[in-house]
């Protein structure tokens, strides 16, 4: 479990501006969604937590400690994409263990931690399928295994289900959703989908080209927004 803190986040790509300082305070275990529409700086601000984009300056802490110049590796976080970015020629026990044997994890240990993480997400009968032999909630789910078998820290995720069909994604909502809950695991969750956002959060952060119009649970959100931005946005009237 940790914090996360953003402290006036800023970042351009060469000459052009597309996080304009951006503050956030993440608590431990919470479970944050930053929502928005399309090109306002989401994953760019996720890909920074992740270490996979430099900070053009503020500072990221996570649990109080400065991560700016850590390693992706280095940084006890686990990060779920939107394609899943599985292995094609690994089974999907293979698929899980390979993070950990890159870390040089013990044998008995990845095996061990392989098994469990195939229990929570009935991924059991599969172990030995490959992942074009497997459905796109499994898949979805061995993207969720490989990231639970680090046991990270925090849980990054971006847009993770908005390429599976519509019921899909409202069952594999609920299974993150009780997952994080279940392993206290700090989540920080991008999704350009409002009523993904309203359910899953315990805070949203609404996104408006590179700022963060508004930070607040759901709810407060919806019926007290703070900018006519965040008032079109999440639906509701001003
Ligand atoms: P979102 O995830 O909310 O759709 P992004 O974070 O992907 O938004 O992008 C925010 C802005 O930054 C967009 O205008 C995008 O074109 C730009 N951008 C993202 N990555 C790069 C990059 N590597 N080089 C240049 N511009 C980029
Ligand atoms: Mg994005």
């Amino acid at each position: 479990m940790a914090t996360i803190k953003l402290d006036n986040i800023k970042k351009s790509f060469g000459k052009t501006d597309v996080i304009h300082g951006v503050n956030i305070d993440i608590e431990d275990g919470e479970f944050i969604v930053i929502v928005g529409p399309s090109g306002c700086g989401k994953s760019t601000l996720l890909r920074m937590v992740a270490g996979l984009e430099t900070v053009t300056s503020g500072e990221i802490l996570i649990d109080g400690a400065q991560v700016n110049g850590v390693e992706p590796m280095d940084r006890d976080i686990a990060m779920v994409f939107q394609n899943y970015a599985l292995y094609p020629h690994m089974s999907v026990e293979e698929n899980m263990a390979y993070g950990l044997k890159i870390a040089k994890t013990p044998k008995a240990e990845i095996t061990e931690r392989v098994a469990e993480a195939a229990r929570m997400l009935q991924l059991e009968p599969y172990l030995k399928r490959k992942p074009r032999e497997l459905s796109g909630g499994q898949r979805q789910r061995v993207a969720m295994g490989r990231a639970i078998v680090r046991k990270p820290k925090v849980f990054l995720f971006d847009e993770p289900l908005s390429n599976l069909d519509a019921k899909l994604r409202v069952q594999m909502r609920l299974e993150i959703k009780e997952l994080q809950s279940r392993l206290g695991i700090t989540a920080l969750y991008v999704t350009h989908d409002q009523v993904e956002a309203m359910t899953l959060a315990d805070r949203m952060v609404v996104m408006n080209g590179g700022v963060a119009d508004q930070i607040g649970a759901p709810l407060e959100v919806y019926s007290n927004p703070q900018t006519e931005f965040v008032a079109g946005f999440i639906g509701s009237p001003a």
